[in-house]
């Protein structure tokens, strides 16, 4: 995951709580006459290009991209009013 602001491009509301989706592969091996499973190997945790993210306010899940860029449109501004206004 990159270190970057993320900003939810669904609800844009959230920019702060996130969960991280990960795809894992496991092998199992089926009794062909009964359809039960009989062996069933560790998980593996599959090789991704790009982690999912997924909002915690609203459930949207895409790409972490997708969120790293809706943060670059639209970055926390730290607004400070001018004081001598
Ligand atoms: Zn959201």
């Amino acid at each position: 995951m990159e270190q970057k602001p993320y900003f939810c491009p669904n609800c844009r509301s959230n920019r702060v709580k996130f969960s991280v989706i990960s795809s894992y592969s496991q092998r199992f091996l089926k009794d062909a006459i009964t359809g039960s499973v009989q062996e069933v190997s560790d998980p593996e945790q599959l090789e991704e290009s790009e982690p999912t993210i997924q909002c915690q306010v609203c459930s949207f899940t895409g790409n972490e991209m997708r969120f790293i860029k809706q943060a670059e449109r639209e970055p926390r501004t730290a607004t400070q009013i001018n004081p001598n206004y």
